[in-house]
């Protein structure tokens, strides 16, 4: 395709172009032969549609289910997908056309099509909506595109010293010819001289070259892990051989080597099967070099990676060598679970626990749930790994629904650190600071041995309200009303949810008196402001979003980290995931209340899995490590049980709490977020919704109430909330109900089936 038809035929692909009026079935009378038959084809489109349009394709075009097809809705062209043949359908004959096949485009293969139907129907969302998040990349949907490079030929030519330069520099690398004038130091003219004597042939490359294949070599790997690290491989290799679904949660405590361990089951999978392909889901925070590294360290070559980091092209190449079942081994975060791998054989979601699995945003899913679906209709299996699973997973794995590999003992000489806990009624910090002195004296002792310190407090920013001391007013953004967080560095306030932010003022908006704004409760600047003065010569720095927003910075902050150019670190959650510093041997966690508060289900479940997975940060190498857990409520179920390491009491007594109340996993929940530009609207639209709620046994429904973010961008928010009992079949249940509802369009409905956010 020349770069103009193939920049038309993407213009058409991206934007969709305006539709021929009343295109004719048959260019040519003579071609209707009445033998020649027609084809009803269904095609999803990308789009919010909830369903596939029919349309007429002429049986000779040979359309089949999968393909990518051009076809108008209304006045436009659109790419979509088709979705069902009905070959010689005569009704079809007074559709609307097929406009054109996507030849080169690879089919969506039918298991990605029955997901997504399945998919639709769970999560109560609209299939083209889905079929957005398979098709991502228009792109390629088309050949690759090409560049030439040049190579000498060999043939005699009329010499000169710039015609020499140029031909040396082609035979040593073959490139473009823009290069090959920039190496040898001639004109652009001289280059074309070369070519059109016929010295230098062109070579066409394609701009999306396969992935190397990953390097299995299971033997070499198996004799590098510890025997506890193999009799947990030969357990998952054992499930990726029995050809079946089954679910598999590999349990190792941080630092106990599951990565190398869930590599063996990866291997094994693509060893039994030359074209098998396995994904391996990551939060995206942890989608970082280091872990990339390790992927390189053991099949030879960096997997293929699926993110929203990625640029255009790195997504264009992907998709294509993915959805054509090249690409073997990727590595993606959530969204990757969409996308259509022709012979997924394995799916394994690390940190299954995690929270940024569960998209709130558009289509409402977690992704670890949707690839346990995954697997259960490829009839292949899935392995979760985590070292803090959530309970859902842990009760599945104690009751025999899953399988359950145990990776007890740290890898090497590592041990797990001791954990204390500070009662802050007891032992407080000074007035107007927040280390208490038990924790200061733990800093100090490290930083003696030449060790390293890190302070775990999950806010960003200095200060989490703003007060004017005058009149009481608090700072809150406009949008969400949610209260602004000072940032010291860049002299503003910030709301966390939605990016807002203003210069913080010098007089209170509400009584104008001048600088009586008072700082309430602490961010890292703030705990970074306290370290300075305690340890004015230890080399301090903050880890968080601000300081690291992209995966460069963290790989640069982590580095320094690891090579001792920081002694005391101060970092949100993006410290907990996955980073090994050997000299650190003191953690501790400011404010261990701070997630248990705002009510929601799993907030002591997450501060369980955060806490301890910062805490397994001290102590990785031969070091012994600490962790000091300072609270107000050290008598809470989580705060006792973090002290003992005793997860399973933990959670043990989360599930009897969760059983007694009928909330997941013992019940089901789903939410309705009803929002719009009114108050008005929004209320209209909950009073509907309100009637129309079906009546069913076993269910309940709750609201309509403020949504706990009652505005956000603008947005006015009211949420239903339904919990039911474990065997009714809530997706049916909101399906049936949203169909009763028709709401203005200026009200947006989002079902979200199995919440997790509260917000
Ligand atoms: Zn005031």
């Amino acid at each position: 395709m020349n770069p103009a038809a193939r920049r038309r035929a993407l213009e058409a692909l991206r934007r969709g172009r305006t539709a021929p009026a009343a295109a004719p079935l048959f260019d040519d009378p003579d071609d209707a032969a009445p033998d020649l038959g027609v084809d009803k084809v269904s095609v999803l489109f990308p789009l919010p549609l909830p369903e596939p349009f029919d349309y007429r394709a002429a049986s000779t075009m040979g359309i089949e289910p999968g393909m990518h097809v051009i076809a108008p809705i209304g006045p436009r062209l659109v790419r979509g997908v088709v979705w069902a043949v009905e070959k010689n359908s005569p009704a079809a004959a007074n559709l609307k056309a097929i406009d054109e096949v996507l030849l080169s485009g690879p089919p969506v293969p039918e298991m990605s099509r029955r997901f997504l139907d399945w998919a639709s129907k769970y999560l109560v969302a609209s299939q083209g909506n889905l079929l957005a998040m398979t098709v991502r990349s228009p792109d390629a949907l088309l050949p690759a595109p090409t560049y030439r490079v040049y190579a000498p030929t060999g043939a005699p030519v009329k010499m000169t010293d710039a015609r020499a330069r140029v031909l040396a520099e082609a035979a040593k690398e073959e490139v473009t010819a823009a290069e090959l004038a920039r190496r040898a130091e001639v004109t652009g003219a001289v280059v074309k001289g070369l070519i059109d004597a016929g010295a230098l042939a062109a070579i066409e490359k394609s701009e999306d070259p396969p992935f190397d294949a990953p390097n299995l070599d299971i033997e070499a790997a198996r004799a590098r892990l510890s025997p506890a690290q193999n009799a947990a491989a030969d357990e998952l290799v054992a499930a990726v051989s029995k050809d079946t679904f089954q679910t598999v949660l590999l349990d190792g405590v941080t630092g106990s080597g599951k990565t190398e361990v869930y590599f063996e089951a990866v291997a094994a999978a693509l060893a039994r099967d030359p074209e098998a392909q396995a994904l391996v889901l990551l939060p995206e925070i942890a989608l970082t070099q280091a872990v990339m590294a390790r992927f390189l360290k053991r099949f030879g070559v960096t997997p293929v990676e699926w993110h929203s980091g990625i640029g255009h092209k790195a997504r264009r190449r992907a998709w294509r060598e993915i959805a054509s079942g090249r690409a073997r081994l990727v590595v993606g975060a959530r969204s990757a679970l969409f996308l259509p791998f022709p012979k997924l054989c394995l799916i394994v979601v690390d940190e299954e626990h995690d929270p940024s699995y569960k998209q709130d945003e558009g289509v409402a899913y977690h992704a670890r749930d949707l690839a346990v679906a995954r697997g259960k209709l490829g009839g292949w299996p899935v392995v979760l790994a985590t070292a803090t699973p959530s309970l859902e997973t842990l009760i599945n794995a104690q009751s025999g629904r899953y399988g359950h590999v145990v990776l007890s003992a740290r890898h090497g000489a590592a041990v797990l650190p001791d954990v204390e806990l500070i009662d802050l009624k007891l032992d407080p910090p000074d007035k107007g600071k927040w280390l208490s002195p038990k924790l200061v004296t733990a800093v100090a002792e490290a930083l003696a041995r030449e060790e390293q310190a890190l302070l775990y407090i999950n806010r960003r920013g200095y200060a989490p309200l703003t007060l004017c001391k005058a009149c009481g007013h608090k700072m809150q953004s406009p949008e969400t009303q949610s209260w602004l967080v000072e940032h010291r560095y860049s002299g503003r306030l910030v709301c966390h949810l939605t990016g807002y932010s203003i210069p913080k003022p010098k007089a209170c908006p509400n009584c104008l008196t001048i600088d009586a704004f008072v700082s309430i409760g602490p961010g890292v600047e703030r705990i970074e402001e306290e370290v300075r003065l305690l340890f004015p010569d230890a080399r301090v720095e903050i880890f968080s979003s601000d300081t690291a927003p992209n995966g460069e910075a963290v790989r640069e902050i982590v580095g320094r980290m690891e090579r001792g150019e920081i002694d005391i670190m101060i970092g949100t959650q993006i410290v907990a995931k996955g980073h090994n510093f050997p000299s650190l041997t003191v953690v501790g966690v400011v404010d261990a209340d701070a997630g248990l508060k705002g009510g929601d289900l799993r907030a002591g479940e997450r501060t369980y899995q955060l806490i301890s997975q910062v805490a397994g940060r001290a102590g990785r190498a031969e070091r012994k490590g600490r962790a000091i857990i300072q609270t107000y409520a050290p008598h809470e179920d989580v705060m006792v049980a973090l002290a003992a390491q005793d997860r399973d009491g933990f959670l043990a007594a989360e599930a009897a709490g969760r059983e007694a109340a009928g909330m997941p996993p013992y019940g089901r929940l789903a939410s309705v977020i009803v929002s719009g530009p009114s108050d008005e609207a929004v209320n209209a639209a909950c009073e509907t919704l309100g009637k129309a709620s079906p009546s069913a046994d076993g269910v309940d429904v709750w609201g309509p109430a403020p949504a706990p973010l009652a505005v956000i961008r603008g947005r006015h928010r009211r949420r239903f909330l339904v919990r039911a009992d474990r065997g009714v079949d809530l997706s049916a249940f909101m399906s049936a109900w949203m169909s009763r509802v028709k709401v203005s369009s200026a009200v947006r409905v989002q079902v979200d089936v199995d919440p997790y956010s509260f917000l």
